[in-house]
């Protein structure tokens, strides 16, 4: 099996990981920096925003924010109010939307912090436009129309509804227009271009204000879809975008977890909980410390017969056998010297080799579902360097 070489990946110094971390989730701010740079250029004259909901899809709120906002990035979106706080907190002159909309009565929340709801049926509308009037000026928002996903944002019905009481957009600023793509990571889908259509005519029933509908996949459908605002989450992460084709994204993350112990097994020996591995030749098996409750997804295991997923010791791959526990995995290590197989060693389970989208793909998942559940008791460290 070919891989790429190594030599990219940096050594974990002594200095930036204490002895007692267990697994390492190393986050390589250059290469986010240089992600949204990629998306930046690729989306023209649109502003290229940053989609950092679920703590920054779970790689740190605040260190994301800052690094992105070093590179030029103004504009965030976010799930929560809280997080939306948390950005608020490092980073005054941000511009903040909040994915959730308005919560009922928490309007005054979103004001004291500046931050923007992503306004998405009439009845969040008319309550925001009351209290933008009772503050006596004009407060921002978004609104959120739906034009496919049948999720959030106003349904035609409601954009008609909306169009027909034009006092309404009249009282408070109307920041931004946005719907959200339902495939778009599949560039040929007809629901794309069907999506795009419906944005436009329900837009054009409203008074004219910025518009956005990209999401990453949605960033390289084409200048098309970039309207004056592009939304990207998973692509400045490194996480695939789109399917069947190739990732023009760099690594951000890198998992590495400790050997904690290795043995040597007899052929026949069975590996792992419900003995679902069993070894056809004599093995060398190292446990490393990190499982399911770190989020390395359980349906990562390998079970006999299966095709696994490979970890690498230095320059050396090791295949996973048996299954994932909650805090333990196990790997095939009978090939790799001694000396770097060894209690205390590294093993690099997530990087540019086994990559998100190549555990996820074997997993039944997206990889936006393994960045965001990897634990907190993963010790983390972040990295100027590409
Ligand atoms: C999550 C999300 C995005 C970002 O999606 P990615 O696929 O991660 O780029 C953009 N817009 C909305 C409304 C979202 O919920």
């Amino acid at each position: 099996m070919p891989y790429p070489p190594a030599s990219h990946a940096p050594t974990l110094s002594r200095a930036t990981v204490p002895a007692d971390a267990r697994a390492v989730l190393t986050i390589k701010l250059g290469a986010l920096r240089a992600n949204w740079a990629t998306l930046n250029r690729h989306s023209g004259t649109a502003e290229c925003a940053g989609v950092l909901k679920a703590d920054a899809y779970g790689l740190g709120l605040e260190e994301i924010a800052a690094a992105l906002r070093d590179e030029g990035c103004k504009t965030f979106f976010v799930a929560t109010l809280a997080e939306a706080r948390r950005i608020r907190a490092i980073d005054p002159a941000a511009t903040l939307y909040v994915l959730d909309g308005l919560l009922p009565g928490a309007a005054a929340h979103y004001a004291g912090f500046d931050l923007r709801p992503c306004l998405s049926s009439l009845e969040e509308i008319r309550e925001w436009a009351a209290f933008s009037q009772g503050r006596g000026r004009k407060l921002s928002a978004a609104v959120h129309l739906d034009t496919g996903l049948s999720r959030l944002g106003l349904p035609p019905s409601e954009v008609a509804a909306l169009a027909a009481e034009p006092s309404l957009l009249e009282a408070f600023q109307c920041a931004l227009i946005m719907s959200h793509l339902a495939c778009a990571d599949e560039p040929s889908h007809p629901k794309n271009a069907s999506q795009r259509a419906l944005f436009d005519t329900l837009r054009a029933s409203l008074r004219p204000a910025p518009a956005s509908l990209a999401n990453s996949a949605g960033v390289f459908l084409g200048p098309d879809y970039h309207y004056d605002l592009v939304r990207p989450g998973i692509a400045l992460f490194g996480g695939r975008a789109f399917v069947g084709e190739s990732n023009p994204m760099q690594w951000v993350v890198e998992l590495r977890a400790r050997i904690l112990q290795v043995r040597e097994v007899p052929e026949g020996s069975s590996v792992g909980y419900g003995a679902a591995y069993t070894c056809d030749r004599p093995t060398r098996i190292a446990t490393i410390a990190c499982g399911y409750a770190d989020g390395f997804l359980r349906a990562i295991s390998r079970v006999d017969r299966t095709a696994g997923a490979v970890g690498f010791v230095g320059p050396h791959p090791v295949p996973i056998i048996g299954r994932v526990s909650m805090d333990l995995i196990t790997v095939d290590v009978t090939g790799v010297p001694a000396d770097l197989a060894r209690r205390g060693a590294w093993v690099e389970v997530l990087g540019s080799r086994t990559t998100i989208d190549d555990l996820t793909d074997r997993a039944g998942t997206i990889g936006y579902e393994l960045l965001t559940r990897l634990g907190r008791r993963i010790h983390r460290v972040y990295v100027d360097g590409a």
